[in-house]
């Protein structure tokens, strides 16, 4: 090994060179083997910048182009009769659609079908579909001429649970379209949870109900109410639900 390359490689190890000779003789062993089985580095200060990585591009992953449902009332129902959107498609007995005139000026909305409804295919059946309709009545509407039902989510929550937030989020292009397309003047969420969901709030029903709400590009007026359910569970309420039907009367008679 050539003296040089020895001293070059001590200054590149940085070793003391004013070593006693004993250690310098190791030292110099040491160094010998590592100069016969590897190149020389350059001196740090002489060494050519190491050659920069580009940086990696992090492409954001593709983001779901957002779901646009059927713009006509017969492709929108096939779509949701289909829709495997959220889980609780795997539930359900049959989607619940909704029901009513296809342009009833009064939009009422639930949170979601129940095991009767399930079963039915139809929104609000049963006891309390019976007392909706026997409200309805009370300011002569129903679902057969002026009123349209229909609900937050389209499939049965299993056990009557609350519909979570990914379904509703699933869901929501179903009932924006059916609200486009039907063009009601007034909505009228029934229970806390159609409120709560529709209106993307946490308020208690007790504070929602009253003051008129608006919802989507149309700002549609929104008024709240009582679930016909809870109320059968709680028939003491039904005194301060019908201030909120003398409400929805006087909003769509334009009193
Ligand atoms: Fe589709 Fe709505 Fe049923 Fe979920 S609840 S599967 S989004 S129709």
């Amino acid at each position: 090994m050539e003296a040089h390359r020895r001293a070059r490689l001590l200054r590149v190890l940085e070793l003391d060179v004013w070593t006693t000779r004993s250690k310098a003789a190791a030292v110099a062993e040491v160094v010998e083997a590592v100069v016969a089985s590897a190149p020389i580095p350059a001196p740090r200060s002489l060494r050519a910048a190491a050659p920069v990585a580009p940086p990696l591009l992090l492409t954001p992953e593709a983001a779901e182009p957002p779901y646009i449902a059927p713009s006509d009332w017969a492709g929108l129902a096939e779509a949701v009769k289909a829709c495997t959107r959220c889980k609780l498609c795997k539930t359900r007995t049959n989607t619940v659609f909704g029901v009513g005139p296809q342009d009833a000026p009064l939009l009422v909305i639930g949170e979601g079908p129940g095991a009767e409804e399930d079963a039915r295919g139809e929104p609000f059946v049963g006891a309390a579909g019976k007392l909706l309709d026997e409200m309805l009545k009370s300011v002569d509407r129903s679902r057969s001429r002026n009123v349209y039902i229909a609900n937050v989510v389209k499939c049965r929550p299993p056990g009557n649970r609350d519909p979570e937030s990914d379904e509703v989020a699933a869901c929501r292009p179903f009932l924006d379209r059916q609200i486009e397309l039907l063009k009601p003047k007034l909505i009228l969420a029934l229970g806390r949870i159609a409120a709560q969901r529709l209106l993307s709030s946490t308020a208690p029903l007790s504070k929602l109900r009253g003051p008129q709400h608006a919802y989507g590009p149309a700002n549609t007026p929104v008024l709240i109410s009582y679930h016909p359910a809870y109320l059968l569970r709680t028939p003491s309420d039904k005194l301060k639900s019908w201030v909120d039907l003398k409400q929805v009367h006087r909003f769509l008679a334009g009193i």
